[in-house]
């Protein structure tokens, strides 16, 4: 049994200055980057605030504050950069907002395991700055890595400019230390692979906090590669872009960046190659020739240099003008009319299908795409969607439900709804849907580790 501090305070365990009640720090913390508008249906989850902000400086800590509230019965949620653009750090039953940003230490780099042990609320940018004077780098490099922590991104399993070549945040993992919600501490061992029992690391990877709170986390990091080549392909169809991007992913050629794109102006695949010089030379050799099959037209590499100058400008702005402002604040930049921007995981022979029936359904409720894309891998497709009018409630409700039936068609082909963003409050109602029985085992899973529900409540359907 866990040793518990019975009933100490919260200000005893953290000390005073790193408890928050100021109605300006409840605010600001109830939230991330989602905004109501883009709530479709789930925006009483913004109602309610947290009751308190705790600040814990260490694993102990953390420990000591879950076992608090079981005894107390009250919701914690796991706040990294608050970032997240589902929603999952609303606090929809009140309690305590752990922010755990003053765990941010790296702890230890090692370029012969090709690691970096590092705390919960290192911020990505950080990371990637200690590891570049080692001649090292991070395999994940989403747009918001200026704003975005490291256990934040494991527990979204979050996607990247570079995830073509190292995959998505869960695939960097190696080892965790985790809170339970009872106030246990588990770690796992830093080898990539065993066999003797299940990996629990992945009963944390995308959980979006709901099964421990991550303190700690190994991590694959790679050499700063020897040789860069950038290339940009224009197609005349997105169809024949597609097919050009799933034969060099049948072949095995993998382009640390791959990015298809087609919005009003042009359909362009974005690609980097990167490693040893003479892998490099061999895979964007292969890559141009299968492009040209499919009827691509070689544009050199300056289309891509830009790209990649400017692939963090998103989340810059968002630091300046929106991260740990008042809600209001955040929600009042984003432009009145609607937008979203989904991101379908379908496997590959029902990508083109699908971006027929899905444009299909949005013209029928007058909503237009302004962007399609490919991300990494042919299985990964994203629009950004538009409503055709400006509008009152009556034209968000058209929007979100027409949203909501793209989303499901992903599912009922075969796929995800969402594949790096988790599902937070907005998705809330449409995972058991694509779970299926598998809902039931999370359910379960939780109803062991948390019988209370005290972490994270209201997320993952539970
Ligand atoms: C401008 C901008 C650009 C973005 N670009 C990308 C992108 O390219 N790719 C991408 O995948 N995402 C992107 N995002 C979304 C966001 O950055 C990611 O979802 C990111 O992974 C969230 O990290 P965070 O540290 O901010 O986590 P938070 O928002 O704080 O938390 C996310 C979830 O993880 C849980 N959590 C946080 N810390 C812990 C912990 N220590 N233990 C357990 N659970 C925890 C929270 O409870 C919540 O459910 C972008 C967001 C913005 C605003």
């Amino acid at each position: 049994m866990i040793e518990r501090p019975e009933w100490k305070s919260l200000t005893q365990i953290v000390g005073s200055e790193h408890v928050l009640a100021d109605p300006y720090d409840l605010d600001r913390y109830s939230g991330d980057a989602l905004t109501p508008s883009r709530a479709f249906g789930a925006e009483a989850a913004f109602e309610r605030l947290a009751d308190l902000v705790v600040r814990p400086g260490s694993t102990a800590e953390v420990s000591q504050v879950l076992a608090w509230a079981q005894d107390a019965g009250t919701p914690v949620i796991p706040y990294g950069g608050g970032t997240g653009v589902m929603g999952g750090v609303l606090p929809v039953r009140g309690g305590v907002i752990l922010d755990l940003r003053r765990l941010n230490r790296i702890l230890e780099i090692n370029p012969l395991d090709m690691t970096a042990t590092v705390e919960a609320a290192v911020v990505l940018e950080d990371l990637e700055d200690a590891l570049f004077e080692r001649g090292l780098m991070p395999g994940h490099d989403p747009y918001s890595v200026p704003i975005a922590t490291v256990a934040g991104t494991i527990s979204t399993n979050g996607v990247g400019y570079r995830a073509g070549a190292h995959g998505p945040m869960g695939d960097q993992v190696v080892a965790m230390e985790v809170v339970l919600p009872d106030g246990r501490i588990i770690t796992t061992r830093s080898v990539p692979q065993y066999s003797s029992g299940p990996n629990l690391n992945h009963l944390f990877i995308g959980s979006e906090g709901v099964f421990g709170v991550i303190t700690r986390a190994t991590i694959k990091v790679f050499r700063l590669p020897e040789s860069q080549v950038f290339a940009a392909v224009d197609f005349e169809s997105f169809d024949q872009g597609f097919r050009a991007s799933a034969e060099l992913h049948a072949l095995g050629i993998r382009p640390t960046l791959l990015d298809l794109t087609e919005d009003e102006d042009r359909i362009r695949l974005y690609l980097l190659f990167e490693g040893f010089r003479e892998g490099v030379t061999a895979q964007e050799k292969r890559a141009r020739q299968v492009c040209s099959e499919f009827g691509g037209r070689d544009l050199g590499p300056e289309p891509t240099l830009d790209y990649w100058a400017d692939r963090h400008e998103s989340a810059e702005n968002y630091k300046r003008t929106a991260l740990g402002k008042s809600r209001k604040e955040r929600w009042n930049r984003r432009r009145a009319r609607g937008f979203d921007y989904l991101h379908l995981g379908l496997p590959v022979s029902q990508v083109l299908e699908y971006r027929r029936q899905a444009e299909k359904i949005l013209s029928s409720y007058r909503v237009r795409v302004v962007e399609y894309a490919i991300w990494s891998r042919p299985e990964l497709f994203s629009m950004m969607v538009v409503p055709e009018e400006d509008g009152d409630d009556d034209f968000r409700k058209n929007f979100g439900n027409a949203v909501e039936r793209v989303l499901t068609l992903a599912q009922d082909m075969g796929g995800v709804m969402e594949y790096c963003h988790g599902v937070g409050i907005k998705l809330n109602h449409l995972l058991a849907r694509e779970m299926g029985v598998g809902h039931d085992v999370i359910r379960q899973w939780k109803q062991t580790l948390d019988p209370a529900n005290i972490l994270n409540p209201g997320k993952l359907g539970m």
